[in-house]
Parts: C-alpha cells; sequence; structure tokens
C-alpha cells in the first residue's frame, strides 16, 4: 500500500510517497513561492538524484497537478496509476477542539476545518485549499486530516484552561492547545520499543526542540501537559518566538509604543524578532548562536543560557506533575543535533535521576539512541522525528478503520 502525504503551506506543498509494506519513502519534494515569479519545485525518488528547477504554479491546485504528473512520470515516476496510491495524508497544524483525532476527509469534516480558519489563519485557509486541489486531482482517492494539536487533546481542563473569565473559553475557545503533537505522538512511540515496554507503563517528557520548540508530559501514553499553548508563541524561549513572558507586557508595549498598536505587528515582534534572535542580535538558528558563543560574543551566550534553563524549567516542572519520569526524549533539529544543548539542557538534574553520558551525548550520528549513563533512572534518548511518517500510518489506520466499518 502508498500513502501520499502532502503539508501545504501558505505557498507551499511539501510531499512525501511511503510505501507502508517498508515504511520506507519513495518520493518526496516540495514545491515553494507557489503564485510568485521565484515558484521553484524541488525532487527526489529513491532511484533518482534531486532535481531542482523553477516553475509557473500560481495556485495549490496546479502544484499538485504538477506533484502528481512527477510521480507518474513514465521515466523517473514512483508510481504506475493513481489508484497505487490508497490514501493521501494532510498534515493540518489547528484542529481546534473539533478535533482530537485524525479523520476521513468529508463535507462534514471540510466544514468543520472552515470553523478553524480564525484560530490559525496563517496555516488552515491554505491547508483547506491543499485539500481542495487533492481532491480535484484525485477525484477517486480518500483523504485523512492528521492534526498537530490532536495528541495533546488528552490534557485535563485544570492544564488547558486559562485564568481569563471563561467567556472567552466559551465564545473563542481560548484555550491551550498544543502543537508537534504527531512529532511528540511519534518519538513517545518509539521510546516505548527502545525501552521495551508498553507506552501504557511509562512517564515520559519529550523535548521537541527546532526553530519552534515545545515539551510534553506524557503519563501512559497519554499528554497530561505541554508547553505552547493557544499558538505555538508560548512555552520555552525559541529561535525567534519569546516563548513564556509577563503577559503584563503586551499591555505594556501597547501603550508605550504606538508602533506597537495593532496586535499583529506586536504578535510580529514577539514570534519573528525575539528568542535566540532577538537576545543574540545574530541569529535565530542555534548553530550561529553556538558558534558566536565560541568566540566569546556575550549575548549569544546569554541567548544560550536563556534557551536551555527555559527547557530544563519544563522538563522539572513536568517530572514533579508526572510524579517520576521513566525517560526522556529530544528531537528536532536542536535535540536531534545539538550536544551542547543537551548537555546544558541537562545539567544539575541529577535529583530528579537525569544523568546524561558526556561521552555518548558527545557521539555523532543520525540513530536513535541512549545518552544516559548507564544507571541514570531516567533513561535519556535522541530520537530523531519523522511526522511524515506518523502522518501516514495514521492516514492508513484511518482508512482501514474507516473501510471496515463500511
Ligand atoms: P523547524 O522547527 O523549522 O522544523 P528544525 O527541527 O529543522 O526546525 O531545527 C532547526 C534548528 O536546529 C536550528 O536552530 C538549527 O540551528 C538547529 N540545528 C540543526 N543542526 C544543528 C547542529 N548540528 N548543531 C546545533 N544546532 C543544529
Amino acid at each position: 500500500m502508498k500513502v501520499l502525504v502532502v503539508n501545504c503551506g501558505s505557498s507551499s506543498v511539501k510531499y512525501m510517497l511511503f510505501e507502508m509494506d517498508s515504511e520506507k519513502k519513495v518520493a518526496w519534494g516540495l514545491i515553494e513561492c507557489i503564485g510568485l515569479p521565484q515558484a521553484f519545485y524541488k525532487r527526489q525518488t529513491i532511484n533518482a538524484e534531486e532535481k531542482k528547477e523553477a516553475v509557473k504554479v500560481i495556485n495549490h491546485t496546479e502544484a499538485v497537478e504538477l506533484i502528481i504528473k512527477e510521480l507518474l512520470d513514465k521515466k523517473v515516476g514512483s508510481i504506475v496509476g493513481i489508484e497505487e496510491i490508497a490514501v493521501v495524508g494532510h498534515r493540518i497544524v489547528h484542529g481546534g477542539d473539533r478535533f482530537s483525532k485524525s479523520v476521513l476527509v468529508t463535507e462534514e469534516v471540510k466544514e468543520d476545518l472552515k470553523d478553524c480558519f480564525s484560530i490559525a489563519p496563517l496555516h488552515t485557509p491554505a491547508h483547506y485549499d491543499g485539500i481542495l486541489a487533492v481532491e480535484k486531482m484525485l477525484p477517486a482517492i480518500p483523504s485523512v486530516l492528521v492534526f498537530d494539536t490532536a495528541f495533546h487533546q488528552t490534557m485535563p481542563d485544570y492544564a488547558y484552561m486559562y485564568a481569563l473569565p471563561y467567556e472567552f473559553y466559551e465564545k473563542n475557545h481560548i484555550r491551550k492547545y498544543g502543537f508537534h503533537g504527531t512529532s511528540h505522538n511519534y518519538v513517545s512511540q518509539r521510546a516505548a520499543a527502545m525501552l521495551g515496554k508498553p507506552i501504557d507503563e511509562l512517564n515520559l517528557i519529550t523535548a521537541h526542540l527546532g526553530n519552534g520548540s515545545s515539551i510534553a508530559a506524557i503519563e501512559k501514553g497519554k499528554v497530561i501537559d505541554t508547553s505552547m499553548g493557544f499558538t505555538p508563541l508560548q512555552g520555552v524561549m525559541m529561535g525567534t518566538r519569546c516563548g513564556d513572558i509577563d503577559p503584563a507586557i503586551v499591555a505594556y508595549l501597547l501603550d508605550e509604543y504606538p508602533q506597537y498598536k495593532d496586535g499583529s505587528t506586536l504578535s510580529d515582534l514577539m514570534n519573528k524578532k525575539s528568542g535566540l534572535a532577538g537576545i543574540s542580535g545574530i541569529a535565530g538558528d542555534m548553530r550561529a548562536i553556538i558558534q558566536a558563543s565560541d568566540e566569546g560574543n556575550k549575548r549569544a551566550v546569554l541567548a544560550f543560557e536563556m534557551l536551555t534553563y527555559s527547557i530544563k524549567k519544563y522538563i522539572s516542572t513536568y517530572y514533579g506533575i508526572l510524579n517520576g519520569v521513566d525517560g526522556l526524549v529530544f528531537t528536532a533539529g536542536i535535540g536531534e543535533n545539538s550536544a551542547p544543548a543537551r548537555e546544558a539542557v541537562c545539567k544539575n538534574l541529577s535529583a530528579l535521576g537525569i544523568e546524561i553520558d558526556a561521552a555518548r551525548n558527545g557521539e555523532c550520528s543520525s540513530k536513535e539512541r541512549f545518552i544516559s549513563v548507564k544507571d541514570s533512572k531516567v533513561k535519556i534518548m535522541i530520537i530523531p522525528t519523522n511526522e511524515e511518517l506518523m502522518i501516514a500510518r495514521e492516514s492508513r489506520k484511518v482508512l482501514i478503520q474507516a473501510t471496515n466499518v463500511l
């Protein structure tokens, strides 16, 4: 069975085609800058080198059309007929409180997704366009929606509510949702496999540390808290996002600075100009921060220390609310690749039974592995995330369930 995973952004379509028997990707790529003169198409298959070229695509439908044509291409294609694709899995950033698990696309589901537009206006309309484009190009093939927020829907109300007047929850659905759920779900399942125990016998903390970062507290396979909130701005300090700040600062900036009179300018400041970039004045990229720190740049050192400290605070808190932890997982760009960041996060956590092994942590590898000392009560793991594979697995599962019901 083959599953096509698509991820539609406002001006991009990324895709990955999986052969599910082996769970191997057979073709993947992206079209970026849709609707702009600099639009390009980059793709690769298991049997061919990467190709990149300028293309003219004005909308998502044209982008999906181009991708399907390429997949069917007699010379370089990966399928002979579109019926080889059993299901298309769409990555959806925000499912609000309407979607707590992956769903098969129906007319009703599409209507409900439209209700989520206001909650994630940058992402959801693009996802919706992508769903329509796929339906147009592949009318006979079912689609499944897999939500970044869904894995976190098990949080109890006292964890997801904000202490604002209750009507904002009722009317505006203002609550914590959490993000990167597909990644937290994938790495927690892999952690259970590495620990050789069923997931429902484990307490885990998963740290997805990329440009955007979030931490999740997972009790017996269910998220009980996570660091991102109503939007991905909340939580730990990130590449360009400030993470947790005193909310009164927002009111102060609105009052003091005329240029921040509208919410979107302020949101831009907190999402794009803060975090590592804002503190260091250099960049939001961890590699640049580490390099500048090594060269003695004091603000880069401060940025690194603030970011790793904020992660450590969440890990310590989640250790407490989980009442003990079996495994701590590092994943995504920083989590998988930055030994100094992992070391700083785990430093002085031995009281919690979190003890990193410096040599194992320093090893260069792209494989799943343990990096704690042998006797560490909490096993520390690096697990490369694979959100696309998780979406493919979810899509296959939903398709099989739906087929059995029909
Ligand atoms: P995104 O959230 O955009 O998916 P990624 O998961 O790709 O981000 O993570 C990007 C972050 O990972 C950047 O801060 C980058 O500097 C960092 N990173 C990637 N490789 C390394 C490395 N070898 N050492 C340190 N940081 C790294």
